[in-house]
């Protein structure tokens, strides 16, 4: 098992939490790792709560840790307006340098973030 792998089962370890109250919502997990260290871990609770990487951020206890870090989240973080605030600005506000997720949003209106995230100027390799 690589060690991507290995965080991305405890993210999926975290998401089943939310299993039977999260509908419409999917189950989300997500784990903060800084150097070879969890330092916070987040599921998504319940539909109009805050998503799993809002609840793995603010579990982290020192938050100067996150430009060093990397996020794990077994769904690509959403860059849209719900009930609540795009994830994908969450990340960038607190510099969280690296994100390694599971798997793509498949619904339209959320798979947008890393479209996004290769938009930015620095991405262009023409
Ligand atoms: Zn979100």
């Amino acid at each position: 098992m690589t060690t991507h792998e290995f965080y991305m089962k405890r993210c999926i370890e975290l998401a089943k939490n939310g299993l039977g109250t999260t509908y419409p919502n999917p189950l989300v997990g997500s784990v903060i790792v800084h150097e070879g260290k969890i330092i916070g871990e987040g599921w998504h609770k319940k539909a109009g709560e805050p998503h799993a990487e809002v609840n793995a951020v603010n579990s982290v206890k020192d938050k100067s840790l996150l430009k060093e870090a990397t996020i794990y989240v077994s769904l690509e973080p959403c860059s849209h307006f719900g009930k609540t605030p795009p994830c994908c600005d969450l990340i960038i506000a607190n510099k969280i340098p690296n994100v390694v997720i599971g798997t793509v949003d498949p619904q339209l209106s959320c798979a947008t973030s890393l479209r996004n995230y290769s938009e930015l100027p620095s991405n262009h390799s023409q």
